[in-house]
C-alpha cells in the first residue's frame, strides 16, 4: 500500500522584507485510500504545504522530507511527481491559449501512462465523467481555463482527477466560491474518484462545509505552520461549532 509521508517539514519564502518562515515542522502520513482534511485559519500555511508538495519554486525547503513509498519527492521534478502518482489541483490552473480541454486531457493521460489511451474507450470515459460532473459537451472544445468561471475551473480539476487516476491528490480549497449545487456535484466527483481508485486524499479547507459531502477519516488542525491537533471526523464538527479561537492563544494577536 502506498504512503505519502511528510516529516518535520520546514519551508520559507523570500519576501521583500526578507526570509519568511512559513512551515515549522509539519508531520503528516497519508495512506492510499484515506481521506485527510487539513483545516486551519487563513495564513496558517495550508497552501504553502500544497505548493511545496507540488514543487512550486517559490517555496524553499529548509529541512525535513516528503516521501512517496520511501522515494524523496523533493528530489523529483514537477513532471516526475505527477508520474509518481501525485495530483495537485493547483498544478494546472493556468490558461493555456489554443489548447482545447479534450487535447489537454489526452496529452496529460499519455504523459502519465507512457502511451496514448485507445481512442474510443477514452472518449467514452471522458464523456461519462463530463456528464457525471454536469458539464456541457461543448466544454471539451474550449481552451483550458480560458474564461472558465470559478465553478468550471473546479469541475475541470475534478474531471482531471477522475481521468488521470492518481494515487494521491491534494485539493486546496476546492470548496471556495462554489454554490451548494456545484459543491455537491464536485464532491460527488471526488467521492467517485476516491472509491473507484482507492485514492489517498489531502483535502485542504478553511470551512467545514465540504466535509458534509466528503467524509474525512482524519482531521488535522493547522496553526502557525504546523499540525496543532489531530483527530477523527468529530474534530471537524467541533471546529464547526467553536471555530479556531481556542488554537489562537497567542494574545499578541488581537
Ligand atoms: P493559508 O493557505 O493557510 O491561508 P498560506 O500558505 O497561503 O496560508 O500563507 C501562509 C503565510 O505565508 C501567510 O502569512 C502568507 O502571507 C505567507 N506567504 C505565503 N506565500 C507567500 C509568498 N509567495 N510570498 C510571501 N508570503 C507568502
Ligand atoms: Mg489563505
Ligand atoms: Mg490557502
Amino acid at each position: 500500500m502506498s504512503v505519502l509521508s511528510v516529516k518535520d517539514l520546514h519551508v520559507s519564502v523570500e519576501t521583500e522584507q526578507g526570509t519568511k518562515q512559513i512551515l515549522n515542522g509539519v508531520d503528516l502520513e497519508i495512506k492510499q485510500g484515506e481521506i485527510h482534511a487539513i483545516m486551519g485559519p487563513n495564513g496558517s500555511g495550508k497552501s504553502t504545504l500544497a505548493y511545496t508538495i507540488a514543487g512550486h519554486p517559490k517555496y524553499h525547503v529548509e529541512g525535513g522530507s516528503i516521501t512517496l513509498d520511501g522515494a524523496e519527492v523533493l528530489d523529483m521534478s514537477i513532471d516526475e511527481r505527477a508520474r509518481a502518482g501525485l495530483f495537485l489541483a493547483m498544478q494546472y490552473p493556468v490558461e493555456i491559449p489554443g489548447v482545447k480541454v479534450a487535447d489537454f486531457l489526452r496529452t496529460a493521460k499519455t504523459a502519465l501512462a507512457g502511451e496514448a489511451p485507445a481512442l474510443r474507450p477514452w472518449i467514452k470515459e471522458v464523456n461519462e465523467s463530463m456528464k457525471a460532473l454536469r458539464m456541457d459537451k461543448t466544454f471539451s472544445d474550449r481552451n483550458v481555463n480560458e474564461g472558465f468561471s470559478g465553478g468550471e475551473k473546479k469541475r475541470h480539476e475534478i474531471l482531471q482527477l477522475e481521468l488521470l487516476k492518481p494515487r494521491f491528490a491534494i485539493l486546496d480549497e476546492t470548496d471556495s466560491g462554489l454554490d451548494v449545487d456545484a459543491l455537491k456535484i464536485v464532491s460527488e466527483g471526488v467521492n467517485r474518484a476516491q472509491e473507484a481508485t482507492g485514492l489517498g486524499l489531502l483535502l485542504i479547507t478553511h470551512y467545514t462545509r465540504i466535509l458534509r459531502y466528503i467524509k474525512p477519516d482524519f482531521v488535522h488542525v493547522f496553526v502557525d505552520g504546523r499540525v496543532a491537533e489531530e483527530g477523527g471526523p468529530e474534530l471537524a464538527d467541533r471546529l464547526e461549532n467553536e471555530g479556531y479561537d481556542r488554537f489562537l492563544t497567542d494574545t499578541s494577536v488581537a
